[in-house]
């Protein structure tokens, strides 16, 4: 058994929490999405566990795709410039798109993503994000499916690295401000 230490930030969700919440939204969009068959793409690296997770509590009929960006690197701070480091596999046209992404900060990367789909022409698109930091927005992204809003840290766990490492903890933690 391999002994987990989170961190001593203000920023503390545990593995429980993190799943109770995924419960909750999965019901929400079965419910919404009810007699459609919602394509969930997620964004890679960070939200692959949220995403993975996400799409076992939709009791739907469901397809599923990646695309991946590159924004902060290794450290810290958004550059504020976001790239395409991974394309979509399968069209959007006509589909009913949830893009689901591990956290909102600034909001360039989301706002990217969204025109970058939208330019697909799908017949629909939310998004679902495991985290918000709305006091960083700088750029207004709508969240359709919300997990948690955070303050102002920088979290790590569960998907989401702390330099590259970390992604695999359970439970989500912060580092000291
Ligand atoms: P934005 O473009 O909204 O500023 O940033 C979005 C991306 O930055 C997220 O998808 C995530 O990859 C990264 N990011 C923002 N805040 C954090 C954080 O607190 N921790 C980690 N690990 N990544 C973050």
């Amino acid at each position: 058994m391999t002994l987990h230490i989170p961190g001593n930030g203000e920023v503390q969700l545990s593995e429980s929490q993190i799943k109770n919440r995924i419960v909750e939204l999965g019901q929400q969009i079965a419910k919404e999405y009810a007699g459609l068959e919602p394509h969930l793409i997620c964004v890679l690296n960070g939200a692959w566990l949220f995403h993975a997770d996400l799409v076992r509590e939709i009791d739907l009929p469901l397809t599923v795709d990646f695309l991946a960006v590159s924004s902060y690197g290794s450290g810290k701070t958004s550059s504020g410039e976001v790239r395409l480091t991974k394309d979509l596999s399968l069209p959007l046209a006509d589909r009913h798109v949830i893009l689901v992404e591990d956290i909102v900060d600034t909001g360039i990367t989301m706002h990217y993503l969204l025109s970058y789909l939208q330019g697909r022409m799908p017949a629909s698109l939310r998004v679902a994000a495991l985290l918000s930091k709305p006091s960083r927005r700088r750029i207004e992204v709508p969240v359709d499916y919300l997990g948690f809003t955070i303050p102002d840290a920088y979290v790590y766990g569960y998907g989401l690295d702390r330099a590259q490492y970390d992604r695999n903890l359970p439970f989500i933690s912060s580092v000291e401000p």
